[in-house]
């Protein structure tokens, strides 16, 4: 198997009273596109900092294709960074951007122009080289910075919420441009950003991060599906709890009174659960399956609701239920030939479950 791209060993950084980060363990495979995610504040940009060597670490290693670091200035890394400012230089035209690292390295004239050349076709820029930083738009800028960034072929290049600059339909359009130089290059992108949406759509594996720590590390299905707790289930989406009690555990299934009834549930690990248990059953609005009383007799997983309010989103039809508990859940219908007829009415009496299994069962968090 080959080296890691990148190894982080129990890495810790603090400023003063400030534990930025408080003990990261993980690795970074060749050719993997990484999100870094998490709210503002905890630590991402600082790791990538240390990783790119314009920050020293308080404790931990860090090691680049089985390199220590420990003491390696910043340009002497196998790493690139693209700022969320693009850090164009603004007096120099296009070309000449991209040109600074490779001349920088002393290549020689014919190389550096082959190069060059060849990441501004990557970035289709290769007309607009004579132009400076302010005669482009804000996606040329970062097709500008990417190019500068990807042209002495790094093994890692970092990416520091490059697309915040955006407006909503270049930044999409952005993203998809992000993965196809990925995949073309084959470089490791580490991409840090606080919008869970991005991390999803653009990465192999998501890291999710809070105060330092790393929360979760997986695909961005696992971390969607099976988030390990509360934060990371809240945080890469909307998701309803219901809270329970284990009543009985048989087997690999438990009965847990939820809302007044006793319903028979699956855990992933059913081990973590004794009779008596509190627990939360986490439900993703769109995994709720909201039924007319006409469609559906009330079974053993069905609870009787009230709607509350109905929001027409396009591609779905969003509801607020109301349980007879008061409890609210959010529920998204998709529009389909089975359930066409979405126009459900507020103060309508409905049943609502989900589809066995799609729910997450975690220990109550208060
Ligand atoms: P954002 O999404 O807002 O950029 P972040 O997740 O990138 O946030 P960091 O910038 O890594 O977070 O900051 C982590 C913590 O470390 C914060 O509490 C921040 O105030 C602190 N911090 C970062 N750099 C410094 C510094 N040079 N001096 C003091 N504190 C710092």
């Amino acid at each position: 198997m080959s080296l890691p791209a990148i190894e982080l060993k129990q890495l810790s950084k603090t400023f003063g009273d400030t534990h930025a980060l408080k003990g990261i363990d993980l690795q970074v495979s060749k050719g993997e596109l990484l999100t870094l995610l998490g709210p503002s504040g905890c630590g991402k940009t600082t790791l990538l900092r240390l990783i790119a060597g314009f920050e020293t670490p308080t404790s931990g290693e860090i090691t680049i294709d089985g390199q220590s670091m420990a003491g390696i200035p910043p340009e002497r890394r196998p790493v690139n960074t693209v700022f969320q400012s693009y850090a164009l230089f603004p007096h120099m035209n296009v070309f000449d951007n991209v040109a600074f690292g490779p001349r920088t390295k002393g290549l020689q004239r014919k190389e550096i122009e082959r190069r060059v050349h060849e990441a501004l076709e990557m970035v289709n820029l290769a007309d607009l080289a004579q132009r400076k930083p302010a005669q482009l738009s804000g996606g040329q800028q970062q097709r500008v910075a990417i190019a500068r960034a990807v042209v002495n072929k790094p093994l890692v290049l970092l990416l520091d919420e490059p697309l915040n600059a955006l407006d909503y339909k270049l930044r999409k359009a952005m993203q998809i441009e992000l993965i196809q130089y990925q995949r073309q290059l084959g470089i490791t992108f580490i991409f840090v950003t606080h919008d869970q949406d991005e991390a999803l759509s653009m990465s192999s594996r998501v890291v999710v991060m809070n105060e330092g720590r790393i929360e979760q590390t997986g695909t961005p299905r696992e971390i969607y599906e099976t988030p390990r707790n509360h934060f990371v289930a809240r945080f890469v989406g909307e998701i309803n709890i219901l809270e329970g009690t284990v009543v009985r555990r048989e087997g690999d299934t438990l009965r847990v009174g939820l809302e007044g009834r006793t319903i028979e549930l699956a855990p992933t690990s059913p081990n973590e659960f004794q009779r008596g248990d509190a627990v939360d059953v986490l439900i993703r609005p769109e995994d709720l399956r909201v039924w007319r009383l006409d469609e559906l007799a009330s079974g053993a997983q069905t609870f009787g609701a009230t709607v509350c309010e109905v929001i027409y989103k396009g591609t779905t039809v969003d509801l607020i239920l109301r349980l007879s508990s008061g409890k609210q859940l959010a529920a998204s219908q998709f529009f389909n030939e089975d359930h066409e007829q979405l126009e459900f009415a507020i103060g309508e009496e409905v049943f609502v479950d989900w589809i066995p299994g799609w729910e997450v069962i975690l220990p109550h968090e208060s």
